[in-house]
């Protein structure tokens, strides 16, 4: 077989992800940004590379610095300002013994399936740890297996990153024939950015495949703003959840991206009509170079009432914050 013939076979969703945009000033091209606005910012790229899919370019708006998507991706001076108790490891998970197995909640084990991600969020503590090499192969999936055997209070797995779905579906399906296999397990959950910087990632294959499982799954989404609810995502979501996939949504709180009662109710309404439950609302982790996305405590309770007065139960996220050491999320 001919070279072209083998990259004519890459799925669609892996071409895309070839022809990420890397290059600041290129981004700011593309979008007509003032060139000096794109210069003064340009040193960032050094403490985090830029990174981001060129659909995801597509949904920001032209000629505005201020676009709620640019801000997530953009390197900017802020990210050089320290600011005390903003650490580069948060959450203290870094020296785990089992690396790339999380189990810190009774029923439910995290695991990081691949440490890469389709873009950098500027305000993710995986600025710190890029973990491009992390690779979840048949050693991690023995030890998870033996793991889950050993406590029977465990009856869900959740396939995280960096982002999950950067695995093939082959590979995904090697890990959940695996999983299929325990008896304790009722349910498998996808925890993943992809398909909001990358639609065509949610294939029809992978979708089957889930139905067919024994296991019940769930896709949560991570979108921040009303404008990562796009048409192409609504339509790939229609198969998912047809396919009776269960769709919930994660956002975390971003100063200038979303953190107004009106943003916040704007990206509820979109993402019931894709479908989507929003679940988690995250108060920002406290990670180095990020401390010009966080917004007080107090801001963050106001918010979540003023969602109460706008929004039907259903559709008011729980406003949480990590705790390391804790048993759960813990509610602001
Ligand atoms: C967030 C998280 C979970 C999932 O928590 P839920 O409240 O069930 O959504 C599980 N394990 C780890 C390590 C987590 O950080
Ligand atoms: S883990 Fe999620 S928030 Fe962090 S860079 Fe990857 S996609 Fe963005």
């Amino acid at each position: 077989m001919s070279v072209t013939n083998l990259i004519r076979v890459r799925p669609q969703w892996q071409q895309e992800l070839a022809q990420s945009i890397t290059d600041p000033v290129e981004l700011a091209q593309q979008l007509e940004l003032p060139q000096g606005w794109v210069e003064q910012h340009l040193g960032a790229r050094k403490l985090f590379p830029l990174r981001v899919t060129q659909y995801f370019v597509d949904q920001m708006e032209r000629g505005n610095t201020a676009d709620p998507l640019l801000l997530q991706v953009m390197p900017q001076a802020d990210e050089f300002t320290q600011q005390p108790g903003f650490v580069t490891d948060p959450l203290e998970e870094q020296d785990n013994e089992h690396p790339g197995i999380l189990h810190k909640y009774k029923s439910r084990v995290l695991v990081i399936l691949r440490g890469g991600c389709a873009i950098n969020c500027r305000y993710c503590f995986r600025r710190h740890f890029p973990y491009q090499d992390h690779h979840f192969g048949r050693a991690q999936l023995n030890q998870l297996i033996a793991l889950v055997e050993a406590d029977a209070n465990i009856n869900e797995v959740i396939l995280s990153g960096g982002d999950p779905l950067m695995a093939n579906d082959t590979q995904l399906d090697t890990v959940l024939t695996a999983l299929e296999q325990l008896p304790q397990l009722k349910r498998i959950r996808i925890h993943s950015r992809l398909p909001i910087v990358l639609p065509s990632r949610l294939t029809q294959e992978l979708a089957k495949r889930l139905q067919q499982s024994r296991l019940q799954a769930i896709l949560v989404l991570h979108a921040n703003h009303a404008n990562e609810i796009t048409p192409a995502l609504m339509n790939a979501l229609k198969v998912w959840s047809n396919a009776g996939i269960t769709l919930l949504n994660q956002s975390v709180l971003l100063a200038r991206v979303n953190d107004d009662a009106v943003t916040l109710a704007e990206l509820s309404e979109a993402l019931f009509a894709a479908g989507v439950l929003p679940y988690y609302l995250h108060q920002l982790d406290k990670v180095a170079g990020a401390s010009h996305f966080s917004i007080s405590d107090e801001k963050a309770r106001n918010l979540e009432q003023q969602l109460r007065a706008m929004l039907p139960g259903f559709l008011v996220p729980k406003l949480v914050r990590e705790v390391a050491g804790e048993a759960s999320k813990t509610p602001l």
